[in-house]
């Protein structure tokens, strides 16, 4: 694919749960569109990024300079999977001092194709490049990897954290999410019908556009961090999958930077052992063990691998997406991150929550009190038990009613998730339509900063899909087209 002109500059936060669906949209957008997308990271990244690139696109990766340590980052800071959680806050407090490296690096585009970038889409962590959007008059928009609802609820709570007017130790955050009230519109990978609550918030608080145009997926994912370990993992793992009854293996898995607690991580083998279930757990040192000597599984009950040999398989990164789409795959036990949830989703997969910080809490809590497709284990900070994690695992991959009724409305939802993407001749799905709705904007912003400000001489602004849009910016500005 050959680089073009008409340019979208993508910018994710340092986290796999943002730089997975920010490429899955990147792709979505270069197919769609043939404009060049120019993905923005940090070099540390940038390195990583560049394997997972398919040979068909042309995707291009842009340096933005970051020295981790000026920051009290470690010097090989990559992503938040390395990270304590005390360091996460400090990297979301670091956010704003990456604003005039990115000024230059837009700055430094408009100079190369002489004019600016069509749309600058941001992480909903990088708020402030709003600023830097509108400055060289592009289109700025959020892409929110979070559900709707959670990010609604995070958007009131820290909205109204002022007004407690307490001796409180909280403090705000430049650029989050005051600056989402300047953005001209925001993406969410999410379908209306499940998150209609939260986006509707979106539109009635912050007043611009608001596009569901999910689900966005990306097979990228096994690829992120397994590096060339990831073709033999994805094999192992098929086979594995391929010797086990249909929907007899239960997923367990903690998203790229969650990791159980030690005393968890003990209730939770307890249980998967006594459930006699086949299951795969992705499984990494909990961040806080004592015994991550380094020494093997140390954190494991002892004797544990040999006991679960032949049912368990344990893994450091699995191909997720292959996972939960493989027909042995019956049930997800996540961390309820919401790409997590999303991926479990589109294949009809029940969820067992095991949230441990940030929007997982309302993720899961939406998911089992208004979707009714999850089981919540544990609330709040405490920890689960190993007999409740056993009756729900029973409950969701047993043949109970509940369990049924979960898997029904879970399958209901892959349908609408379905829907929501199709595009053919006779029939275009909800986000396919927020896509071109997206586009348009997007494109009407570009005619209208040519015009003066002005959209058309007469008539209304949002009368032309993106198609008739596209062509009027690449040179066929014929009056019939503009309506003059
Ligand atoms: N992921 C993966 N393999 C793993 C763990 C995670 O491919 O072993 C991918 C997963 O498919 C998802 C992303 O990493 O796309 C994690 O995002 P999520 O929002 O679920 O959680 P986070 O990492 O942001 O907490």
């Amino acid at each position: 694919m050959a680089e073009t002109k008409e340019n979208i500059v993508m910018f994710p936060f340092m986290a796999q749960g943002h730089i997975i669906p920010f490429l899955g949209l990147a792709l979505e957008l270069e197919k769609k569109t043939g404009y060049t997308i120019t993905f923005v990271n940090i070099p540390q990244n940038i390195k990583k990024i560049q394997p997972l690139i398919p040979p068909t696109s042309a995707i291009r990766l842009l340096e933005i300079p970051f020295d981790p340590s000026a920051h009290g980052l470690p010097p090989n800071f990559e992503t938040t999977e390395s990270l304590p959680p005390l360091l996460m806050l400090r990297l979301f407090i670091t956010s704003p001092s990456l604003q005039p490296a990115f000024r230059k690096v837009i700055s430094d585009l408009v100079h190369e194709h002489g004019q600016p970038p069509l749309c600058i889409i941001s992480d909903m962590f990088f708020g402030w490049s709003v600023k830097v959007a509108h400055e060289f008059s592009a289109f700025h928009t959020i892409f929110n990897v979070g559900g709707g609802n959670a990010m609604a609820l995070f958007h009131s709570i820290w909205l109204n954290l002022p007004h407690k007017k307490t001796k409180s130790e909280e403090f705000p955050i430049p650029g989050f999410p005051e600056d989402w009230l300047e953005s001209d519109g925001m993406l969410f990978n999410t379908i209306e019908e499940i998150d209609h609550v939260g986006l509707e918030y979106f539109r009635q608080q912050i007043g611009c556009p608001v596009w569901p145009i999910g689900p966005i997926l990306s097979s990228l994912g096994s690829k992120a961090r397994a590096g060339d370990e990831a073709e033999s993992t994805l094999n192992h793992c098929m086979k594995w999958l391929d010797s086990k009854p249909e929907k007899s293996v239960l997923y367990v898995a903690f998203g790229s930077q969650m990791q159980p607690s030690p005393s968890q991580t003990i209730e939770l083998a307890t249980a998967l052992e006594a459930s006699g279930r086949n299951f795969i757990w992705v499984i990494r040192p909990p961040k806080n063990s004592a015994t991550n000597n380094g020494n093997g599984n140390g954190w494991l009950p002892s004797g544990f691998e040999q006991r679960i040999h032949g049912r368990g398989l344990l893994l450091e990164w699995a191909p997720q997406l292959e996972i939960l789409s493989h027909k042995s795959t019956g049930a997800f036990l996540s961390h309820s991150g919401w790409n997590s949830v999303v991926e479990s989703l589109i294949n009809g997969l029940p969820v067992l929550a095991l949230p441990m910080m940030g929007d997982q809490h309302f993720i899961a809590k939406m998911l089992e009190e208004e979707t009714e497709v999850c089981i919540g284990l544990a609330s709040g900070s405490s920890e689960a038990k190993y007999k409740e994690i056993l009756e729900t695992i029973e409950v969701v991959m047993g043949e109970t009613i509940k369990g049924k009724d979960m898997k029904t409305k879970a399958c209901e939802i892959k349908y609408l998730l379905g829907e929501a993407k199709k595009d053919n001749k006779i029939f275009k799905g909800a986000s396919t339509k927020a896509m071109d709705e997206f586009l348009s904007a997007v494109l009407s912003n570009v005619i209208k900063s040519q015009n003066g400000g002005r959209m058309f001489s007469s008539g209304g602004e949002f009368g032309f899909d993106f198609h008739s849009l596209m062509k009027l910016i690449r040179g066929d500005q014929s009056s019939s087209v503009l309506g003059m």
